[in-house]
Formats: C-alpha cells, sequence, structure tokens
C-alpha cells in the first residue's frame, strides 16, 4: 500500500480523497494555487504544495508542477479527482514514466473513451447497445443527408472530441441538416481543435441513466446499479438519484450485467461510469467517463461502499475488495449540487462566506469545503458542496432532503439552494417523472429572469 497519496485537485473532491486516506492510514498531499492557501483541502491534508497561479491552466493544470509536488514529498500515488487531469491519457503516461502510479485507468484505456467515435465503436463491440447512427465520422454534408435519410429525422450532430455538451446540433428535419452540419464543425474546431463530427438518431424524451462500474484491470469487473442524472441545465447535472425511479430490477441486472462483462473483457481498473440515454425501455449508450463522477456518494450510500478506497486498494495492486453477490441496494439516495450562483440566471456569486452550518442527522452527508469567513475565489467551477440524504425509501429520502436543506446555512453568497426548495415542491419531482429536458422547461416557467 502506499505511503504517501498526492491529491491533484481542490474542493470538495480534494476532501473526499483526503478523508479516505486518513481511514486507511495513507497521509495526502494537498496541491494548490495561490488562491487557494486558505483552501480548506490545504488545511486538512497532511502536507501541502502550491503549484503555481490561480487559473487552472498555470496550477491544477499543470503536470510538471504536480510531478515535482509528488518529487518533492515523496508521494508515490496521484489521485486526480474528477475534471482538471483525470481523463488526460498524456498525463497518465507522465505519472508512469515517473515511477508514480496514476489512481485510475490507464492511459490507453481514458484514450479509447476520449475519442467519442472510437468509444462508440469499442461499446459496440463489447456488445453494449448504441444510438442508431452513422458507423464512424461524417466526412462532408452529402454523407450527412445521406445518414438523416437513413435513419430518419431528427437526428443530431455530434463532436468526436466533444465535452460538456459543445459541438451538438440538433436537425429537426431534412432542411436543417446543412446548418447543423456546418454550425457542429464550426464550434467544434474552435472548441476542440478537431472538427471531425458523427450523427445520431435524436431520442425525443429519454432519461439520464448512468451505470456504475469498477474494474480490477485483471479481467474482473462489478456494476454498481445506476443513477438517474436526468435533471440537468445546459447538459450540467444538478439533482441525481439512485436507484432510478423508472428501472426496474430486472433491467438494472441485464444492463449492469452487459456494462460489467465489457468493462471485465477490456481489462479495465478503477472506477468508471457508462452513460446511457433511456427511452421506451432501451438503453441507448452515448459515452464513457473513466474516473470518480460527481454523484458518486448516492451509490456508496446504497451499496454501503467507499469507492475512492476501492480506487487506492487496486492502483495499490491490491485485489477489488467489490463482489457482485455482496452488492445489494438498500434504500433511497439524492443529491443535489449546490452552486455559488445567483437565481434566476445562475451567474457566478464567487465571495466571503459570513456564516456556514452544515446540516446533519440520520441519512445525511455533507460534501464540502466551505467554512465560515473561507472567500470563494473567481477562478474555478462553482461548485460549493453536494447534499447527500439516504432514506429507507424515495419518499423518506426526499422528506430528509427537505429536512436537511432546512438546516443548511451558506449566508454572504447566492447560492442554488432556493432551487431544490422550490423542485421539491413539485409534483413531477415527488413522482420521479421527469426526462433530460424537463428541467430547462421547468426553469422557464418558474425562474424565468424578469
Ligand atoms: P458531452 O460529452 O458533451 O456531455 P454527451 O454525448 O454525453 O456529450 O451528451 C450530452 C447530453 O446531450 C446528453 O446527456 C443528452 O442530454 C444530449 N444528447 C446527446 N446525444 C443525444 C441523442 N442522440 N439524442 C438526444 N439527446 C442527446
Amino acid at each position: 500500500m502506499f505511503d504517501k497519496i498526492l491529491i491533484a485537485n481542490r474542493g470538495e473532491i480534494a476532501l473526499r480523497v483526503v478523508r479516505a486516506c486518513r481511514e486507511m492510514g495513507i497521509r495526502s498531499v494537498a496541491v494548490h494555487s495561490t488562491a487557494d492557501s486558505d483552501a480548506m483541502h490545504v488545511r486538512m491534508a497532511d502536507e501541502s504544495v502550491c503549484i503555481g497561479p490561480p487559473p487552472g491552466s498555470h496550477s491544477y493544470l499543470s503536470m510538471p508542477a504536480i510531478i515535482s509536488a509528488c518529487e518533492i514529498t515523496g508521494a508515490q500515488a496521484i489521485h486526480p479527482g474528477y475534471g482538471f487531469l483525470s481523463e488526460n491519457a498524456n498525463f497518465v503516461q507522465m505519472v508512469e514514466d515517473h515511477q508514480l502510479t496514476f489512481i485510475g485507468p490507464s492511459a490507453e484505456h481514458i484514450r479509447i473513451m476520449g475519442d467519442k467515435i472510437t468509444a462508440k465503436e469499442t461499446a459496440k463491440k463489447l456488445g453494449i447497445p448504441v444510438v442508431p447512427g452513422s458507423e464512424g465520422g461524417v466526412p462532408d454534408l452529402d454523407a450527412a443527408r445521406k445518414i438523416g435519410e437513413e435513419f430518419g429525422y431528427p437526428v443530431i450532430v455530434k463532436a468526436t472530441a466533444g465535452g460538456g455538451g459543445r459541438g451538438m446540433k440538433l436537425a429537426r428535419t431534412a432542411a436543417e441538416m446543412e446548418n447543423a452540419f456546418r454550425t457542429a464543425r464550426s464550434e467544434a474546431k474552435a472548441a476542440f481543435g478537431n472538427d471531425e463530427v458523427y450523427i445520431e438518431k435524436y431520442l425525443g424524451k429519454p432519461r439520464h441513466i448512468e451505470i456504475q462500474v469498477f474494474g480490477d484491470g485483471k479481467g474482473r469487473a462489478v456494476h454498481l446499479g445506476e443513477r438517474d442524472c436526468s435533471l440537468q441545465r445546459r447538459h450540467q447535472k444538478v439533482f441525481e438519484e439512485a436507484p432510478g425511479p423508472a428501472i426496474s430490477a430486472e433491467e438494472r441486472a441485464r444492463i449492469g450485467g452487459i456494462c460489467a462483462k465489457a468493462v471485465g473483457d477490456l481489462g479495465y481498473s478503477g472506477a468508471g461510469t457508462i452513460e446511457f440515454l433511456y427511452e421506451n425501455g432501451e438503453f441507448f449508450f452515448i459515452e464513457m467517463n473513466t474516473r470518480l463522477q460527481v454523484e458518486h456518494p448516492v451509490t456508496e450510500a446504497i451499496f454501503g461502499v467507499d469507492l475512492v478506497r476501492e480506487q487506492i486498494r487496486v492502483a495499490a495492486g491490491l485485489p477489488m475488495d467489490l463482489h457482485q453477490e455482496d452488492l445489494k441496494i438498500n434504500g433511497h439516495a439524492i443529491e443535489v449540487r449546490l452552486n455559488a450562483e445567483k437565481l434566476p440566471k445562475f451567474s457566478p456569486s464567487p465571495g466571503r462566506i459570513s456564516q456556514y452550518h452544515a446540516p446533519g442527522g440520520l441519512g445525511v452527508r455533507m460534501d464540502s469545503a466551505l467554512y465560515d469567513g473561507y472567500r470563494i475565489p473567481p477562478y474555478y467551477d462553482s461548485l460549493i458542496g453536494k447534499l447527500i440524504v439516504h432514506g429507507r425509501d424515495r419518499p423518506e429520502a426526499l422528506a430528509r432532503l427537505h429536512r436537511a436543506l432546512g438546516e443548511l446555512i451558506i449566508d454572504g453568497i447566492d447560492t442554488t439552494v432556493p432551487l431544490f426548495d422550490a423542485l421539491l415542491a413539485d409534483p413531477a419531482i415527488q413522482a420521479g417523472d421527469y426526462d433530460i429536458h424537463w428541467l430547462e422547461h421547468w426553469l422557464e416557467e418558474n425562474l424565468s429572469a424578469p
């Protein structure tokens, strides 16, 4: 086992990893930018190293600075968290070239899943159901039109190198194809420096269902059921739950089994998430994330496992402590993402926290790096915490979420907490009856800016 792990991240996820390390008797090293000298992850880790100025590109994304920090402190392994360098195959290569361990999958698996066409082809070969669409990239408008005719409109044109919902354009009819194709290409070129696009059948009312998988890197893998993350704003998840209100035990066993087998066949190592759109009882692969997800705590709650501990164990070459036959779902969990943003426009609201009080009690977990007097810097994303509740069933989890939100105090800045108070009162949320477009419509009707 490692003696010391460096955490190449900040905020709540850095704390999350520090906590796992401490329980495992491993020392932790925080890295930070000059803007984060007072951050909670720096205070909580055993050691810390300043790696550069505030912009991410000069600190949390600076590979040489992070490798040097390992060398200075003697850390043997790096946990990347999510975002930043977590899905950067070149970084993994560099880490390994320096005889350090990357806590995550191989550079090769990150590369395969980072390119959407290769990812989709790989998924298909492994027996995972994919969204019907073009075989690989679509070279020109004529080819795009042919695909449109073949699969039937509406279709969606997507960037091969895409991420964060960029470089994606809907063509509702044949007349819209030219514009969709050209716009998707130019957006992809601008955002990713790669204008290759592919085309998929557009699903009208799907849910976003993702399967948590975990592999030991030697061919054994398990699944930990699904998370329903359909409630999204601009393709960003805001509310996640497990198990999915629309998924039956039979469907879970079937799609989970397919995913676990695929990941085992790949020889995948560590935590991963296979994302699907789910419509009319069918699953359609959209992508695989080769890292720990923001929403992993809902899975931890219902299965009673520590996914970060498991990541560290497998990276250290110990046997994976997860066995499919032991993985039984207990109750229901919900996570809400709390952002430093001002409603109704969700404009960033950094600043000083004058008062912070975290909710507690049975079934409540608050993952946050806030504290009284903390000043949220303006340089990073606006997630300031995740409130996770666990109950015996969905109604109990909803009631607990309502109760916990009532206890939470974050003063001094604007947050998205009022959004969840309002959402919880909505009958569709109470019933679990929503798809990936539901929240955008709801926001238009209920929160539109004056
Ligand atoms: P990104 O990596 O940019 O997030 P994804 O492929 O994961 O791109 O898609 C992001 C979101 O776009 C999905 O969660 C869904 O809301 C929408 N989307 C993607 N593909 C389709 C499709 N074929 N039909 C309908 N919506 C889609």
